[in-house]
């Protein structure tokens, strides 16, 4: 994931990983010598035990029935904005924050095991190249087609760069998706916003905003999610994500993921021609964290994830929600 959201990170935060020699870090699909391998030396905390992302082995995964569902505030409505779509060179991202700032049109959650309020601050994607899927987290070792992640910041802090020195100070959404034949009409307006930011550097206004739980999977999959503590996936770094990857996938068009594949660059206009392809991390080691499963996630292998435990998980939640049940 990319921290960048708020206009006062936009200036300050590339400041902060400027350490190479030619100022940057990047995927090894744009240059070997500033890829994943060569980050902890840009910044060390990439180098830390509890980085993301990482494989999520259903198999030791573990039901917490303290993760219910979220609550989703203002997803269901289109904000005001505007929303810009950027190209930054290593993504394509929007920016969720619009131009009133927070207050009002504020999309944020809450639940979901999270132990604060925390509102949103830009998506952005990580997808592969025609060779191969690109999402972050794989599932059961397998990785997927693409993933997004809606960056949120906990509202105890006032700025990005305070919630990045706090465990906890940011929570991200992480969807994965799956290639269908047919294209997904509620990704049409970033899609076709692609041709009009190809080169680093570029950005443009949406012409509307729109319900951002339209990209999301249906509210009654919003439930199954995997919970770990983690970080940013990009330089910094900073070991301060709650993430929750969402089990369900988010159905993609063929030819909508091949636009992403084949449309962007992270090159900036009238330079070498660098493809945005593969713009993921690889899977760090999980070392001492435990994957949390939510109550009716799906678990396998283990006997103490059985049905049965299910079942009872299932019966405390009914019993917990009072007379009305
Ligand atoms: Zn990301």
């Amino acid at each position: 994931m990319q921290p960048r959201g708020l206009s006062l990170a936009w200036l300050t935060l590339p400041l902060l990983v400027q350490a190479a020699p030619d100022g940057s870090w990047c995927y090894d699909s744009q240059n070997p010598q500033c890829g994943p391998s060569h980050w902890k030396d840009l910044a060390h905390p990439c180098g830390g035990l509890a980085q993301s992302p990482i494989d999520i082995d259903r198999r030791q995964v573990k039901l917490d029935l303290s993760l219910g569902p979220f609550v989703f505030e203002g997803y269901d409505s289109a904000p005001p904005g505007p929303w810009r779509l950027l190209n930054d060179g290593h993504t394509v991202l929007l920016n969720l924050e619009g131009a009133q700032g927070r207050g009002r049109g504020q999309l944020c959650i809450q639940g979901g095991g999270l132990p604060h309020i925390y509102c949103a601050l830009q998506l952005h994607f990580h997808w592969g190249s025609p060779k191969g899927n690109g999402s972050e987290h794989t599932l059961d070792g397998q990785r997927q087609p693409m993933e997004m992640h809606v960056v949120h910041m906990n509202t105890l802090y006032q700025s990005l760069a305070e919630a990045r020195g706090h465990p906890g100070g940011l929570a991200v959404l992480a969807f994965l998706f799956k290639v269908q034949n047919e294209d997904n009409a509620n990704y049409a307006t970033i899609v076709s916003g692609l041709r009009n930011i190809s080169h680093q550097g570029q950005s443009v206004e949406l012409a509307s905003t729109f319900r951002l739980d339209q990209l999301l999977p249906g509210p009654d999959l919003l439930s199954r999610y995997y919970r770990y503590p983690g970080s940013l996936t990009t330089p910094s770094c900073d070991e301060v994500v709650l993430w929750t990857v969402f089990e369900e996938p988010v159905p993609i068009g063929k030819s909508q993921l091949a636009q992403f594949v084949s449309t962007l660059q992270a090159s900036a206009p009238g330079t070498r021609t660098v493809n945005m392809i593969d713009n993921f991390r690889p899977a760090q080691p999980i070392g001492a964290r435990r994957v949390l499963a939510s109550w009716d996630a799906t678990v396998s292998g283990a006997p103490a994830f059985s049905l049965p435990a299910k079942a009872w998980a299932l019966a405390c939640l009914l019993l917990s929600s009072g007379p009305a049940l």
